[in-house]
């Protein structure tokens, strides 16, 4: 009973910590075998499983009797987990792996724990920052988009290049990202605002709030000018 208290408090005390960092945490059936909580940056493009483990004082961390059953790809332990101030360590699956000891008993029984020495230090304390940021980035959306499209069977260049060609082919006319979606039949309109996101940081297009040239409506547009050279 005073263990699953000690569980608790530590779950509670990490969901406030992730909240109150912007995470939007997720508990779990405390009895499933996977992750105790996951934690939602602010659109969903990132969902982290995290492993809670607490601990009444700087105990080392029993993890069972084998390390391929290991879930969750982050793993915070909490130790003082009842006191009022807890102490938090954020860890990644394989560093617990990796600094896992092996022990057996008279009997023969193996067992995995995480000494506190391989834990309780100064780079894991209170380390929510190596969980990265909740709030979406333009880069992270990016990449996002790049998976997104390479499990739909696109390819992430190809796309870029119709899009790409698509303003050239309308330069010297700009056009707002939805008409550019509707025209290259995108599946998702999200696409195209990541694509000419990512146009407008190249030589010679221009992406500016205007009259869309297709739809007429005032919006984020993007336009192709021609290099002084005259190449296209
Ligand atoms: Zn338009």
């Amino acid at each position: 009973m005073r263990h699953q208290l000690t569980g608790n408090s530590g779950l509670y005390h990490v969901a406030r910590e992730l909240s109150r960092r912007g995470w939007h945490v997720m508990p779990t059936v405390r009895n499933a075998r996977g992750a105790d909580l996951y934690a939602a940056s602010d659109d969903e493009s990132r969902v982290l499983p995290i492993q809670s483990k607490a601990l009444s004082k700087k105990d080392p961390v029993p993890l069972g009797g084998s390390l391929d059953t290991l879930r969750s790809d982050w793993w915070v332990v909490t130790i003082y987990a009842n006191t009022a101030a807890p102490t938090c360590y954020v860890l990644t699956k394989d560093e617990v792996k990796a600094a896992a000891h092996r022990g057996m008993s008279e009997a023969g029984k193996v067992s995995y724990w995480l000494p506190p020495k391989s834990y309780a230090l100064p780079q894991y304390q209170e380390a929510w920052d190596r969980l990265g940021s909740p709030a979406p980035t333009a880069n992270l959306e990016t990449q996002t988009t790049a998976v997104a499209l390479e499990s739909l069977g696109g390819s992430h260049m190809t796309v870029l290049d119709d899009v790409r060609e698509f303003i050239q082919r309308k330069a010297p006319s700009a056009v707002c990202d939805d008409c550019i979606a509707d025209n290259l039949r995108l599946s998702v309109r999200q696409h195209a605002n990541h694509k000419t996101r990512e146009l407008a940081g190249a030589f010679g297009f221009s992406r500016r709030q205007d009259v869309c040239s297709m739809c007429k409506n005032v919006k984020k547009v993007i336009g192709y000018v021609h290099r002084h050279d005259g190449q296209v």
